[in-house]
């Protein structure tokens, strides 16, 4: 996994409101790590109603709300867990969400959302369609460590993904 801080935003307090946002010039960091991913064919896609616009939103808002869910099914932090999500990835040649590691080598944490597969997906999907916020909120698809200020997120989008794909995956 490697990762460069290109920015931040100066916020105000208490309300977070954005005061600026400060360009930054630093190294790339890399980091070893071990990752599981999903992908899902483009035909899925276009079967849950998603368009070239609203696929990285979905993606992006079904990673949060899965790094969410993790640490209730295997014995970790949010923080622990790192996220990519991916329109078209050039390995998968397909749009694909990656949850990694944290930890350099890994910590068993990828690896139990691997073994967990559907089931982990299931709870995500059930976490967002019983959030009651109306566009996406921290308690589901938001994220506090996001690298991308929450930016694109579409929950209703998610949700019809991660149906699309459970639909074809097997029973718990
Ligand atoms: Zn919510
Ligand atoms: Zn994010």
């Amino acid at each position: 996994m490697t990762s460069q801080v290109v920015s931040f935003q100066r916020r105000h307090l208490p309300d977070l409101r954005i005061l600026s946002t400060e360009e930054l010039d630093l190294p790339e960091r890399t980091l070893p790590t071990m990752a599981v991913w999903w992908s899902v064919p483009t035909g899925l896609l276009g079967d849950a109603g998603l368009t070239d616009e609203s696929v990285p939103g979905a993606l992006h808002a079904a990673e949060h709300a899965s790094i969410g869910l993790l640490p209730l099914l295997a014995t970790c932090d949010r923080w622990d867990l790192g996220g990519v999500s991916t329109a078209l990835h050039v390995d998968t040649e397909r749009a694909t969400v990656f949850v990694y590691d944290g930890l350099a080598g890994g910590a068993g944490f990828a690896e139990r959302g691997y073994h967990l597969g559907a089931t982990w997906l299931r709870a995500t999907r059930d976490a967002i369609r019983s959030c009651p916020c109306p566009d996406g909120c921290p308690a589901c698809v938001q994220s506090p460590k996001c690298g991308n200020y929450n930016n694109p997120l579409d929950k209703h989008g998610a949700l019809r993904l991660l149906d699309a794909v459970l639909a074809l995956a097997p029973p718990d």
